[in-house]
This record gives structure tokens, C-alpha cells and sequence, in this order.
């Protein structure tokens, strides 16, 4: 059944003895990551994102990360999906929503935070947000919830519901890796999203192929005549930097201006400001 789900789900797989064996390292993952969930050993790393013309970190992403007591560092593609077959995708983004808007709070930044299919489906995501944004006073305005083009799929219309309840808690709603699904530009207009994430896959060849430059740019024509923000992800090199400029990207973020970090490193940029 993993097998099948992990294809895509809607297809049959044949058993073979070899899936018994990665079937037991998911579960017993699955359950070392049930007791890391209990026990708050989730933690969050935060990458700045910048203002694309003064070069001023106006921004973090919360990325969440999970140190195995054995194993170490456990990759997120590998805990993200267990995460979301078991279910505990939900308990491990409210304790990254609670713990970013805590550590980020004194910062004076914008904070955005990602949101998993499952997340953004469950009725009690609103409450959930609202209680957060309460118990720790994190201001809504500098708050941003990041989802991904697949989850419109399905049901367009109550997730642009789903998405206005939301932003009426006064938030702002973000489409990640965009470019990377297959959602039509005809849900932009159905949405009310205030910022484009375009996807890494946009910028990483920007310098060795001239033409997705116009690319780039028709990208981000396109997101302002839909009155969105935009920010370009994925920048490595300072010729990267320049093209989404001239591009017009209002903000932007990769490692070329810095890896996730603790959130210490941000509450010194702060203080000194
Ligand atoms: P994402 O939301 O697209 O996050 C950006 C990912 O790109 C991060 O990977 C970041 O480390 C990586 N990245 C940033 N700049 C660069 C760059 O210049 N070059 C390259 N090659 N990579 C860069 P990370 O932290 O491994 O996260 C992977 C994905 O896992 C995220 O993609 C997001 O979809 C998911 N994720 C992370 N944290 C959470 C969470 O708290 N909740 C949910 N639901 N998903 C999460
Ligand atoms: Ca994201
Ligand atoms: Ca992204």
C-alpha cells in the first residue's frame, strides 16, 4: 500500500519481500518521529529573504528540521512524507508556526511559513492560526502562510475560501514553487493571494540559457497584472541576483544570501539595528 501511495496513489503495486524491509524502517521512523513530535524535538532554522533593491533581510522562511537522537539530521524529504501519511504533518507545523512566530516576534521581520496539503485542510486550521497569532502576539500583518499549487487542484473554489477566511485573520497568503505544478492561470484569478514564490527551477539556469530570462520576466508580468509580490527562490550566484532584479522581483531568497540559521543569528541583526 506504501508503495502504491509513494507512485502516486490510484495504481496497484506487486509485493516483493524487499518492500517488508522499507516498510519497517518507515515504521519504525514513523514512530521515532511520533515521539519526536511529543517530546518538541522538531526544531525551526530560518532563511533570510531579501529586499531585491536594498539588499536588507526583510524576511525569513521557517524551515523545519529534525535531529534523530541516532541517526542525526534527518533529511526532509525523507520526514516530511512519513510526516504526512501518518498524519503527524499537522502536530509538526503548529509547533513550527508556534515556535517561528515565538523566535521571530522581537525581530521586526516578515515570517513565512509553510502549510502542508493536510494542513490547509483540516477544519481547525483557522482557530489554530488565530490561538497562535494570540499567545504569542506576533503581529498578522508580518505573517505569511505558504502553500503549493497541487493542494488547488482538487477543490478550487473552497480552497479560495479556505484561503480568504484566512487572510481575514490579517495575514498574507503565498503560492510556493510556482512554475512547478500544473495550476492554470485562470486560478489566479479565482485567488486572493498576495505573493508569488517562484521556483528555483526559474532561476538556476538563468545565466547559461538567455532565454529564460523573458521567461522570468513574463513570469513576474504576469504575477503584477494579478497585483501579486513576488519573490524569486533559489538564488546562488550574484548573476542570478541581477537577472531577477532587472526582472523586477520584489524580493528574494537563497543561499547566496544566506542558509537557514538559528534563530539567533536574526535577533542580533535586530538588536544592532
Ligand atoms: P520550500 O518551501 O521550497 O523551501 C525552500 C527549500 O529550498 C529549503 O529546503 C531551502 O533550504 C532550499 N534552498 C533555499 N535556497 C536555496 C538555494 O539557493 N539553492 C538550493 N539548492 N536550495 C535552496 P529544505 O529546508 O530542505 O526544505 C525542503 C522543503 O520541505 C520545503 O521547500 C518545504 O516544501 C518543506 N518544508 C520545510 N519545512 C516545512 C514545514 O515546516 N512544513 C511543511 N509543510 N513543509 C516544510
Ligand atoms: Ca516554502
Ligand atoms: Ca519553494
Amino acid at each position: 500500500m506504501y508503495a502504491a501511495k509513494d507512485a502516486g496513489r490510484h495504481c496497484a503495486r506487486v509485493y516483493h519481500p524487499s518492500l517488508d524491509e522499507s516498510h519497517e524502517r518507515r515504521q519504525r521512523l514513523e514512530q521515532d518521529l511520533k515521539r519526536a513530535v511529543e517530546d518538541e524535538e522538531i526544531y525551526v532554522r530560518y532563511q533570510p529573504i531579501v529586499d531585491a533593491q536594498s539588499g536588507e533581510v526583510v524576511a525569513v522562511e521557517a524551515l523545519a528540521r529534525w535531529s534523530h537522537p541516532v541517526h542525526g539530521d534527518v533529511p526532509l524529504d525523507v520526514f516530511i512524507p512519513i510526516a504526512e501519511i501518518s498524519g503527524l504533518i499537522n502536530a509538526i507545523g503548529r509547533q513550527v508556526l508556534l515556535h517561528a512566530c515565538r523566535e521571530m516576534r522581537e525581530t521586526g521581520l516578515d515570517l513565512a511559513v509553510n502549510l502542508s496539503p493536510a494542513q490547509f485542510w483540516d477544519g481547525n486550521l483557522y482557530d489554530e492560526v488565530q490561538q497562535v497569532l494570540e499567545r504569542t502576539g506576533f503581529p498578522p500583518e508580518r505573517l505569511e502562510l505558504e502553500i503549493t499549487e497541487s493542494l488547488l487542484l482538487r477543490r478550487p473554489q473552497v480552497a479560495a475560501a479556505v484561503i480568504d477566511r484566512l487572510r481575514s485573520l490579517g495575514i498574507r497568503m503565498a503560492l510556493d514553487d510556482f512554475g512547478t505544478g500544473f495550476v492554470s492561470i485562470a486560478y489566479l484569478q479565482q485567488l486572493t493571494i498576495d505573493r508569488l514564490k517562484i521556483d528555483r527551477s526559474f532561476l538556476a539556469p538563468l545565466e547559461s540559457q538567455p532565454d529564460m530570462r523573458e521567461v522570468l520576466i513574463s513570469i513576474v508580468d504576469l504575477a503584477k497584472a494579478y497585483h501579486l509580490e513576488v519573490c524569486a527562490e533559489g538564488i546562488e550566484t550574484p548573476g542570478q541576483a541581477q537577472l531577477a532584479r532587472i526582472a523586477s522581483c520584489g524580493r528574494l531568497q537563497g543561499w547566496l544570501f544566506g542558509r537557514p540559521q538559528a534563530a539567533s543569528a536574526f535577533q542580533t541583526v535586530a538588536f544592532r539595528a
